[in-house]
């Protein structure tokens, strides 16, 4: 394991940083560097920036979770983010930018309303699609003619992005179709060999990915929920509409943010929704946790703290009191890792509120459990 605080990376020569372990596959010395969130060391910044600068990856922490950023303007450091996270090419990645009048470079058209939305909301939980430039490479958009635009409001993220030369496409820092991760840790469970650094301060702030509103349609359309919630997009653009396949299973229709069909946040185990009234939604948990403990597997729950005492069960997990959906959307990814390993076979949760931040988390739930709910 290499893990440096920020001093000691500093005080280190430059080391050989690849090895070749087959003739293809290259093994990396990843340098996992602790710094604050808050005036990291601008020499640690610098590395980082140069190590995409020169076509190389860096996870790097953002207020919503951990992304894993190449040069965006460099179809070779699309390619290394892809095969790094064994993602599909055709799955596009954001570009995060560290000023605003920055989109305007990689935009073809900037519509009035990005800058009215930036205004209000970045830096924020907010990605924006617009027409790309031709500066774009079609490999970081996934052959789309669009892209992704967001500015993170997360200073060693911005320090980081301005030293990288101000525009990095980065999808969250997880191997492709597990949990997003919230943790540095989490980036070198799933990163250690694959990118030459992680800027690690530390679990982050929201914990749920980036709202993506589409603003090439007439009226935009989020694509995905996020902490910028739909009520508050509406208050500042009036008409705003929630694509189609963003809650269904079984939508029929093709999805506009291609991310949308593949599996996500999936844990090993079997994840459960149970919905309805409270107590019933209790009794049914408790059914199933006794009889699949009756069966010889092992069994986890997520509840509130009110709630702790009402299920006896492997792994119980809280995320603290029943109305903070501030704090489920903050442990729900950690709670899903924690169960992997703690090799949990089947999972229990309760439906939460669709409203605010609870629309974002019972996406991302549903994709986690794909789309296992029981109503009750
Ligand atoms: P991730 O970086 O893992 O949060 O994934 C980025 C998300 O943004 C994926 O679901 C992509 O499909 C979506 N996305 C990125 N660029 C575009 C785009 N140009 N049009 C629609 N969705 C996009
Ligand atoms: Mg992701």
């Amino acid at each position: 394991m290499v893990c440096y605080n920020q001093n000691e990376l500093l005080r280190r020569k430059p080391a050989a940083r690849q090895k070749k372990r087959e003739i293809e596959v290259v093994v990396l010395d990843t340098k996992w560097v602790k710094i604050p969130a808050h005036n990291p060391d601008l020499q640690v910044l610098k590395t980082a920036g140069e190590i995409i600068q020169n076509g190389g990856l860096v996870a790097f922490p953002t207020e919503t979770v951990y992304g894993l950023g190449g040069d965006a303007l460099n179809p070779e450091s699309a390619k290394k983010i892809y095969a790094a996270k064994g993602r599909p090419s055709d799955n596009p990645l954001i570009v995060h930018i560290c000023k605003t009048e920055d989109m305007e470079k990689i935009v073809r058209e900037v519509p009035a309303q990005a800058y009215v939305l930036a205004e209000r909301f970045w830096p924020g939980p907010l990605t924006m699609i617009m027409k790309k430039a031709d500066c774009v490479p079609a490999e970081t958009t996934g052959g789309l003619d669009t892209v992704a635009v967001r500015l993170p409001d997360h200073p060693a993220a911005l320090g980081f992005i301005r030293e990288a030369g101000g525009f990095v496409a980065a999808p969250s820092a997880n191997t492709s179709g597990r949990p997003s991760p919230t943790l540095g840790k989490y980036v070198y469970e799933d990163m250690n060999g694959r990118i030459e650094m992680i800027l690690d301060s530390g679990e982050v702030g929201i914990g749920v990915e980036s709202t993506i509103i589409d603003l090439t349609e007439d009226i935009p359309v989020i694509l995905r929920p996020g902490h910028v919630t739909l009520e508050m997009l509406q208050e500042v653009l009036g008409e705003v509409c929630l694509d189609p396949t963003m809650l269904e299973s079984d939508c029929q229709q093709a999805p506009k943010a291609p991310g949308m069909k593949y599996r996500h946040y999936a844990p090993r185990g079997e994840l459960v929704i149970v919905s309805g009234d409270r107590a019933k939604v209790s009794e049914k948990i408790a059914e199933l946790l006794e009889e699949k403990r009756g069966q010889g597997l092992k069994t986890g729950v997520i509840v509130s703290r009110e709630e702790q005492q009402l299920y006896k069960a492997d792994s119980i997990k809280v995320t603290g009191e029943r109305t903070d959906m501030a704090a489920v959307a903050r442990s729900l990814f950690r709670i899903l890792r924690e169960f992997d390993e703690e090799q949990i076979d089947c999972m229990y949760v309760q439906a939460f509120p669709q409203d605010g931040i609870g629309q974002a988390v019972m996406n991302r739930m549903l994709k986690a459990a794909g789309h296992k709910m029981i109503e009750v």
